[in-house]
This record gives structure tokens, sequence and C-alpha cells, in this order.
């Protein structure tokens, strides 16, 4: 008998003991937000890159991302509101990347400066994700709805001309399919082992050149379609690559971009481009002209560009900022086959977090260090809530 009762007693005692131990953990774990130096787990996926050096303990507050999460859009969303320990900053610098071609290997004659081969843009890959770049597209660039995850920092890239090696099909036992040597297939074969880089990217094209574009097997249609159908963008880069340096009158300008259109649409109903990128990055030397390159009619057919992009030579500000030009929107060269100044390879060692937009991971929030909230235009919020600490 009094056996028993030690028994019951000693397991009461252990009960006890346990049940303390769980409520002594559970409070830790609640407070990890405020105690940086709890020994307590991170409770979210920490295959997350960190940008900065001091990596911190993460509180999740969305659901922990299971592995292959992210081949749908949004569904790799990690939030943080741990702000002073990761410090994000969505104030920052967005490089918006531009490409030409693409080849398999170097010749002697190759072009310098806009050729890229397939071996270093895959390379090229590796060290943004390392580095903590996530791709978004040109639409949630120009809408500052940034949903890459907490830490990391928003990339766009833009591909001119409409070049084979950026994009082109095969066809494999009679089936359409993307071509393995082209940019948007090593891109393919890379979300596959880091579905969260992102497969965005948006292509300025030229309708004058016909079947040229993406040349290769299928019609310039299902080119366009299976580009839009992986995620990616089409814009315009007018009819005939005009050099607005050239360009005098109005309807000059007009036609170039209105007859893009009007054969965009004629090859794929419903394609409308809102996003322009200036052929050499040139702008009609008249000024007043510059109206026409954001909106316009042709032929009956309108036209509004929501950014314009340049050619050079520094990563761009957000479109929140109060110093965000949507007509004249920065972006930076990749590098070609001969480096040069202001190229991506030159930048990248110069985009520090510190400069760049480092984001929290919740697209409905701008969060911003005090300091640089001047920074922000609130009357291009559009509903985000400004968060500063
Ligand atoms: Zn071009």
């Amino acid at each position: 008998m009094e056996k028993k009762i030690k028994a019951i007693a000693t397991i009461l005692g252990i009960s006890i003991i346990a049940l303390i131990a769980v409520i002594v953990f559970k409070y830790n774990k609640l407070n990890d937000n405020t105690v940086p130096n709890s020994p307590t787990p991170a409770v979210t996926d920490t295959s997350t890159p960190e940008p900065s050096a001091t990596v911190t303990p993460v509180v999740s507050e969305s659901p922990t991302p299971t592995p292959d999460a992210g081949t749908e859009p949004g569904n790799n969303l990690v939030i943080r509101t741990d702000y002073e320990a990761f410090k994000p900053n969505e104030s920052g610098d967005i490089p918006i990347v531009m490409f030409h071609r693409f080849i398999e290997a170097y010749e002697p004659n190759t072009e310098k400066e806009y050729t890229t081969t397939f071996a270093e843009f895959e390379a090229l890959l590796q060290t943004l994700y390392d580095q903590g770049y996530r791709l978004i597209s040109m639409r949630d660039f120009i809408d500052c709805n940034i949903s890459v995850p907490a830490g990391t920092m928003p990339m766009v890239f833009t591909f001119d001309d409409g070049t084979a090696g950026q994009f082109n099909l095969i066809r494999e036992n009679g089936v359409l399919k993307v071509n393995p040597k082209s940019a948007v297939g090593i891109m393919i074969e890379f979300n596959k082992k880091y579905p969260d880089f992102g497969l965005k990217g948006i292509f300025y094209v030229n309708m004058d050149i016909g079947d040229n574009t993406f040349k290769g097997e299928g019609t310039l249609r299902e080119r366009f379609e299976i580009l839009e159908d992986l995620g990616f963008e089409i814009g315009t880069h007018t009819w005939g690559h005009v050099d607005y340096h050239k360009i005098t009158t109005a309807e000059a300008v007009q036609e170039s971009i209105g007859k893009n259109q009007e054969k965009a649409e004629e090859i794929l109903p419903g394609l409308r481009f809102y996003s322009f990128a200036l052929p050499f990055g040139h702008r009609p030397k008249n000024e007043s002209l510059w109206t026409y390159l954001k909106e316009g009619t042709y032929n009956g057919i309108n036209y509004n560009h929501e950014s314009i992009m340049a050619v050079g030579a520094e990563p761009s500000v957000p479109s929140i900022s109060k110093k965000y030009n949507s007509s004249y929107v920065r972006r930076i060269r990749a590098q070609g086959r001969v480096p040069v100044d202001c190229d991506l390879t030159w930048w990248l060692p110069k985009m520090t977090p510190a400069r760049m937009f480092v984001s929290d991971g919740d697209p409905t929030t701008i969060v911003v260090p005090k300091d640089k909230r001047d920074k922000i235009d609130e009357s291009k919020l559009n509903g985000k809530t400004l968060i500063e600490y």
C-alpha cells in the first residue's frame, strides 16, 4: 500500500515537473521575438538566405512553407515582423536587369557587350540566388506588389529584341517544348532546384521582324502563349526598333508604338502592352514628343504604357519612391563577353543590403527604417500599410 502511494506520488511529481517544463518552453517561444539571444530554435524555413552577415533567429508568422512551395505565386510567402533583427527596407533600390543575346560559346567575332553564354547565365542565376535576389514580374514592380520571402531582395529580368537565345521552341515527338538551350529553358531547370527564385521576366518585342521573334518551332502565337503560360510577360520595343533620336514628329512616334500594338493583337488577341523598352534607350530630342511615348493613338488603336524602360545604368528606385519616374525607369545591363563599368557584375558588390530593397515578405505592407520614411510617396501606396521601425 505504502509502495503504491509512493509510486503514485512519484508519477505525479514527474508529471508536474514535465508540465512546468512545457509551460516554460512555450513562454520562451512566445517571447522569442523580444529575446534576441533566446536559444529557441528558428521556426521558419531555414533555407531562406540572409542577405546580411548577421543571422538572427527567425519567427515566421505564416505557415512554414513546404519544401515544394513556391511553384504557385504566393505559396512561398515568408513574412517576418521582427524588423530590428533583419532590417527590411522597402524604400531601397530594385535592380532591373537587361539581357539581349544568349549563345552557346563565344567566337572571335562575337559582339562584345550584349552577348552572354548559356553557361554564364546559369552561373549568374546561382550567384543571384545565393546573394538573396528573387525575381518579380514587371507588373508587380509597377504595383510595388512584392511578395518575395522576408529578408530577400526583389529583382526584375528584362529581355530585349526577342532573340532566339532568350526563348525558342523545339519539337519532340511532335510536341512543342521550350528549348533547354535558351535563357527560359535554363530558368525552368533552375527553378526546379530553387522554386522560390521565381520564373519571371518580361520580353520586349519588335513585331516587324515577324517569325524571327523567338525564332524556332511553333507559330509566333504559340510562342507568345507558351511564354505567358509559364508566367512571363511581353512588352513593346517598337515597330522597326526605332531610333528616337532621329524621330521628329508626334505621328512617327505614335506609329512606331501603335503599329507594334496593332500587330501584337493580330497575332495574339487580347495582348496589350503596358510596359515599353526604349530602343537604344533613346528618346526624341524634342521633349514635347515624350508624352507620346507613354500615351497615344495610331490607326484607331490607343496605347498607354505604365512603365518606360531606359538602358542605363543603375538599380531603380521602387515605384512607391518619391524619386520614381515611370517614364524613364533605369536598368542595368547584364555583363556581356567583355565586362564594362555599370554592368551587373560591376554593380553586384555595390548592391549591399543597406542600399537595396529588402522585403518583409508581406506585399500588403511597406516597411521602412524610420530615417527612410521620407523616401516614400504616400500617395502611391494604393492601400498598402506604411510601417516604420
Ligand atoms: Zn533593342
